[in-house]
């Protein structure tokens, strides 16, 4: 699924920033300029699975797979989810997300163009955190091997996609309640409605392609005197 891309597929290895997964996540949907086309990387089963795919690395492997199956395998963290995926884990994906982007929306006092979906109530967005957080019955395990070096792993008892849902929503939790919340930022480079994390003090924009592009429009804003007109085309 991460081998070539075929018609119509979009590369989400592309779209993913190096961000915290919740934040990531909140970068799923982008309106274009002129606010037609939404485009979103989790719009449907197939993207969600290539999504959920492509981030799976990047969260704690676990250990166990629920009831009667054998324990002791190993998994990279959301192995199977991808291929687990049904409408119904698309759409709580995406209900997470619309979350997520109200709560930064909040916290960032984000401009109207990042109200890209339908904005949940802040109480209906806590709920959605909530109780996608507790989707999955997740504990910590210490793997130690005869004469090997332990490691920590997470058991779960949950499947694949509930467990990649419950660590996403939890993730979110601590972004949240901690020093990241106060990081968090808009990208307001033009055309761009993407959040980050500001992990640098001199950082303004999400990628150096939106610090490209914004230097072009103030360039142009300069010389010209007029609106910028920058070509969105060199998004990256
Ligand atoms: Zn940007």
């Amino acid at each position: 699924m991460l081998g070539g891309m075929d018609d119509g597929e979009v590369d989400v290895r592309v779209a993913l920033l190096g961000e915290p997964l919740p934040v990531e996540l909140m970068n799923t949907i982008h309106v274009d300029e002129r606010g037609h086309d939404t485009f979103d990387l989790v719009g449907d089963v197939d993207s969600a699975a290539r999504w959920v795919d492509a981030i799976g690395p990047r969260l704690p492997a676990t250990t166990g797979r629920g009831p009667g199956e054998a324990r002791g395998a190993r998994d990279a963290g959301g192995g199977g989810a991808a291929a687990a995926l049904d409408e119904q884990d698309a759409r709580r994906l995406r209900a997470l997300r619309d979350a997520l982007r109200a709560l930064a929306a909040e916290v960032t006092d984000a401009p109207p163009q990042f109200a890209v979906a339908r904005v949940p109530s802040r109480r209906e967005a806590l709920d959605t955190v909530n109780r996608l957080s507790g989707r999955a019955r997740i504990w910590p395990e210490l793997d130690w091997p005869d004469g090997g070096e332990p490691t920590a792993t997470v058991g779960t008892g949950s499947g694949a996609c509930d467990y990649v849902l419950s660590s996403l929503a939890r993730q979110a939790a601590e972004l949240f309640a901690g020093p990241d919340r106060r990081q968090l930022r808009t990208c307001l480079a033009p055309g761009c409605d993407r959040y980050f994390v500001k992990d640098h003090p001199r950082r303004e924009w999400c990628t150096k392609a939106c610090g490209n592009r914004a230097r072009v429009a103030r360039h142009y804003r300069r010389h010209r005197g007029g609106a910028a007109r920058p070509a969105h085309d060199a998004a990256g």
